[in-house]
């Protein structure tokens, strides 16, 4: 921000602020600054006091409520904490937030008590999925066991194990008393020189040239009438009958607050707060059913170690029936029901009340009217589960509001409109004191410390954030909150927000769609079903591992093209003549895999042929969904060279695989920059996070340009070993291998077409990434479809793609990659150039510590063993030797000489970030990290899929085509 603009208030300027971010790359937070946080729920009183004890000297916590229990969401909680987690970073926020809660007290009384998780199965599938989250479990270290029911019944006396088939215990998982939390948290922080001010209401955000300058406030005053304190203190929680109330007016003395650092941590407000500061928060309020039965007779009322249970107490684990939508957990002698199994019931921001009306009428904000149609379902599931509960009245009932976002992750990050103003919103009790400490490092250090494209709000085009999207996802979210997520399973709501221009022609094909980012990308195509029945189709037999592979590696492998060596073939079933023995040309057979119930879910054997055609013939993939931008201006060069860890400013024409770094060296984004000339590239990227960064670190003289350009334009994926046959016919300009070599650029015609054409290859084949402005891409599509009929050529889908890229190695940024990891241990230091004039960002860091420990290895796995998920747990030697092939189910007898659930005592060494089906290469083949000194070939691995430990080895790298002789040519 140039000159000086009149002073202005945030909430009216958001309005005319433009779409494009215009905030700098936020700057560490001086200790010393004035900090405002908005809210002081579980989430404020957490960051509040991260805050002061990084030494932050003016914290100012402002909630609208009366403090400590304001009546937002934190007032209600019943605070279940279950670590388990697929994700790695939000597994870690829960456990953060219990290691730091763990042993606080509040009056003698506890913040946190580990009375450990019980998820029950009641059908194969509920413990199919058990065994799966198992797994997640022994990735990131949460102590687990999965249990029969006889266990369940000494863990749970009183619980119906007729019904229960297996259940998944997570002794160290824990209930939070959210408002002791919030207590603790704040006492300290303000012990620590915060001030908290409560019944104080933040409507409006002031700014001077496009910085934070304070906050405006507004008192709420209060008199006090029958049943209310005089401080307005609501309902704290326990069984009300919500008929306080004290008379108040909002509306008394507005004021400033001076701030040069304000965060919104405003729980379902947070939409609202977050227009403040310029954002469009992809969060939404969403009722849920939650009660409290009367006294239960059969509950005993003390904990397992026969103490005293307080009323708000739970003594055994928190039960989650997954099955059923529903959890219950002990209050002292009474039962607590939560009902997810309901209609969302998503509410209209605006229509939240505030402090003023609860002041007016006793009705706190997060506690709504209960609607006891909707709880009907739980309540009899959850007294089938409990059957002492069966005829028990409820004691207090209510529908608690929270908010829910697209993707279930929470919405953490610095504004890209206004600087010096962030949000940590949307986070549970569960990730609360997780999410304020990497907020905290975030602000004061730069360097969250976790990977964050799960968390940071920006990760999300704000294309996309319509209020019609925000709320059907939400209410998506949270009708999906309990169920099994299957792979690929995209979203059924608001679809088809964005298509290429192909995207009626992949119709036509049959393309079968998953949704990414808004855009409908084909997992495979019906049409293509008629390969399999081909009479050039043909299969090869799976790749043998273990004992039965003798001397057979990955390397030796005949059936690899480009692999060295030429074993003779390997045991299996199918067709195994005609291998390619390092032939560009010679035909490539694949395996079409038996798969389980859980691969054969959004998945398909045409995948196999649309590999087969990609290896054999060509195929066309519709990449139009690929982030691009356009950089350009006087100084672009300079700009990306400091920005990039590859020299990218060659000449044009020049494509350069590089990477960009934080300051730490961790891996914040993998791109591909095409120079076009004149101080012109485009830029390949991963998402919205990277137009975020880039958009804020551009030059403050305004010299370069950065245009997204991705749906203004189109990209095809031209792919295969008769692609140049396809592609020659109908191009002006020069495409043979010296006029247009590997990972070179030009501009060419197509059909007439204009068309920026990449020699690149994210499926190990000869061909090209072909770029155009949308408008032509019709033609273009076309024209190539109908120039490669004769040589068999098919549109390619996602299932396809990603087991090509996987055979081939690449990685995908975010799943296999993050700015937790350095290049080296990525695999990926070939993309950086250490010696670089100028340097690079990350590049003292990376001098400092080029290593972390651990690697990204490229491991295979019999076809037959199944895909393991990303998550999935990795551990040394062979699946048999090490840890046994299968989970065990602890019974009451086994658990006397396990208390801990650790019977399986090695701790994972690593885990999945991609695999798939290698169809070419006759595998399960992924991805993994390991401790470094697993890493080198052909080490014994064995990898847990739903509770089996299967054997898998360490593959030298590419797998296939090491010669790179089909790509080069
Ligand atoms: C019934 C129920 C069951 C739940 N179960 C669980 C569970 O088992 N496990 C779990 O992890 N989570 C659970 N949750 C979710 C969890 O309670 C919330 O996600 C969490 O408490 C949110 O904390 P917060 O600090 O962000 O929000 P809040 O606690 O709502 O705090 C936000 C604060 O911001 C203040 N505020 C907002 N706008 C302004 C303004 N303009 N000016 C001043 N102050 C403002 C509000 O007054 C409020 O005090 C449950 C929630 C409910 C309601």
């Amino acid at each position: 921000m140039t000159g000086t603009a009149p002073r202005t208030t945030a909430s009216s300027a958001a309005t005319t602020l433009p779409d494009r971010v215009s905030a700098h790359h936020p700057e560490p937070v001086d200790p010393s600054s004035r900090i405002v946080v908005i809210g002081a729920g579980v989430v404020g009183a957490a960051l509040a006091d991260e805050l002061v004890m990084r030494g932050c000297t003016h914290v100012t916590v402002i909630d609208q409520g009366p403090l400590p229990v304001t009546g937002g969401s934190s007032s209600h909680a019943p605070g279940f904490v279950f670590q388990v987690n697929g994700s790695r970073v939000m597994c870690g926020l829960a456990q953060r937030t219990l290691d730091k809660l763990d042993g606080l007290e509040v009056d003698g009384r506890r913040v946190l008590d580990r009375t450990g998780g019980l998820e029950v199965a009641t059908t194969d599938g509920q413990l199919a999925e058990l065994r799966r989250r198992y797994g997640y479990a022994r990735a990131w270290g949460v102590p687990a066991e999965l249990i029969d029911p006889s266990r369940v019944a000494q863990l749970w006396p009183g619980v119906d194990t007729s019904q229960i088939i297996g259940a998944l215990h997570t002794p160290t998982d824990g209930v939070v008393f959210s408002k002791r939390a919030v207590e603790y948290q704040l006492a300290r922080a303000e012990e620590g020189g915060a001030v908290a001010i409560g019944l104080t209401r933040v409507v409006d955000v002031e700014a001077e040239d496009g910085r934070v300058t304070g906050v405006v406030v507004e008192d709420a005053a209060v008199t006090p009438s029958d049943g209310a304190s005089a401080d307005g203190t609501p309902s704290d929680g326990t069984p009300s009958d919500g008929t306080s109330s004290v008379g108040a007016s909002a509306g008394g003395s507005r004021r400033t607050i001076p701030a040069d650092v304000v965060v919104a941590t405003g729980g379902i407000w947070g939409h609202l707060l977050g227009k403040l500061g310029g954002l469009r928060l992809p969060m939404h309020p969403m009722e849920h059913g939650y009660a409290w039965t009367a006294p239960v007779s059969d509950l005993p009322g003390t904990a397992p170690d026969g103490t005293t249970l307080a009323d708000d107490q739970a003594g055994r684990p928190m039960i989650r029936h997954q099955g059923a939508g529903l959890y219950i957990r002990e209050f002292g002698d009474r039962i607590g029901i939560g009902a997810y199994e309901h209609r969302p019931i998503p509410i209209a921001p605006e229509d939240l009340t505030d402090t003023a009306h609860l002041l007016e009428s006793g009705q706190e904000p997060a506690k709504r009217a209960f609607t006891h149609e909707d709880f009907e379902f739980c309540r009899a599931e959850a007294a089938r589960l409990l059957p002492a509960i069966a005829d028990l009245p409820l004691e207090d009932a209510f529908n608690g509001v929270f908010s829910f976002t697209p993707d279930g992750g929470p919405m953490l990050g610095p504004s890209p409109r206004l600087d010096g103003f962030w949000a940590a919103q949307a986070i549970w009790v569960t990730a609360s004191a997780g999410c304020a400490e990497v907020l905290a490092d975030w602000m004061i250090t730069g360097d969250p410390g976790v990977a964050t494209q799960e968390l940071d709000f920006a990760r999300f085009d704000p294309a996309l954030l319509s209020d019609q999207w925000i709320r059907e996802r939400a209410a998506e979210a949270y009708d999906e909150v309990y169920d099994v997520t299957f792979p690929h399973q995209g979203t059924a709501v608001t679809r088809g927000l964005k298509t290429s221009p192909f995207h009626t022609r992949i119709q036509e094909a049959g393309g079968c769609f998953d949704e990414a980012n808004g855009w409908e990308r084909a997992l495979w195509h019906g049409q293509n079903a008629k390969l399999l029945n081909d009479p050039q189709f043909r299969t090869r037999p799976v790749k043998a591992f273990g004992a039965a592979a003798a001397a057979a590696t990955a390397l030796t492998d005949p059936a690899v093209p480009g692999a060295v060596g030429g074993a003779a073939g390997e045991a299996g079933t199918g067709d195994p003549g005609g291998a390619a023995g390092g032939d560009a040309d010679e035909s490539v057979p694949v395996v079409v895999p038996r798969r389980d119930a859980w691969d054969q879910v959004n998945w398909s054997p045409i995948a196999a042929a649309e590999a087969w055609a990609t290896r054999n013939r060509v195929a066309a993939y519709d990449m139009t969904s690929l982030t691009r931008y356009r950089v350009r201006g006087a100084g672009a060069t300079e700009w990306l060279e400091r920005l990039n860890t590859n020299k990218v400013g060659k000449l044009p024409g020049a494509v350069t695989y590089s990477l960009m770094l934080d300051e730490t060296g961790g891996i914040l984004s993998d791109i591909t920059v095409t120079s076009l000339g004149g101080e012109e590239y485009m830029i390949g990227a991963n998402g919205p996070l990277d137009l975020d960064r880039l958009s804020r670190l551009l030059p403050a003289s305004g010299t370069v340009v950065l245009d997204d350009i991705t749906t203004s334009t189109c990209c095809v994926g031209l792919w295969g070993p008769r692609g140049r046959d396809v592609l020659a016919p109908i191009t002006e300009g020069d495409i043979s291998h010296e006029g247009l070599r590997y990972f070179r650029a030009a501009r060419i015609r197509v059909a007439g077409v204009p068309v920026l054409a990449l020699r690149v290859s994210y499926v190990g084949e000869l061909g090209w990434e072909l770029y155009t402005e949308a408008a032509h891409g019709l033609r273009l599509w076309d024209a190539i479809m109908e120039a490669g009929a004769p040589y068999g050529i098919v549109p390619g889908g996602r299932a396809a793609f990603s087991s090509l890229r996987l055979e081939k190695g690449y990685r995908a940024w975010g799943s296999d990659m993050t700015r937790e990891d350095t290049p080296d241990d990525a695999g990926l230091g070939f993309a950086v150039r250490m010696q670089k004039d100028g340097g690079f960002v990350g590049r003292e860091a990376l001098e400092e510590q080029p290593s972390r420990g651990r690697r990204l290895v490229a491991f295979g796995m019999r076809m037959d063993a199944g895909r393991p998920e990303a998550g999935s747990p990795v551990f040394a030697g062979t699946g048999s030797g090490a840890v046994g092939t299968e989970a065990f189910v602890s019974t009451e007898a086994s658990a006397a000489e396990s208390p801990t659930g650790q019977a399986l005592d090695a701790d994972a060494v690593g885990w999945v970030t991609s695999a798939d089906f290698g169809y070419v290469t006759g595998q399960v083949i992924g991805l993994a990290w390991v401790a470094a000194e697993y890493a080198e070939p052909g080490s014994r691995l064995g990898i847990m899929r739903f509770g089996r430990v299967l054997d898998a080895e360490v593959l030298a790298e590419p797998v296939y085509d090491a010669g790179m002789s089909r790509i080069r040519r």
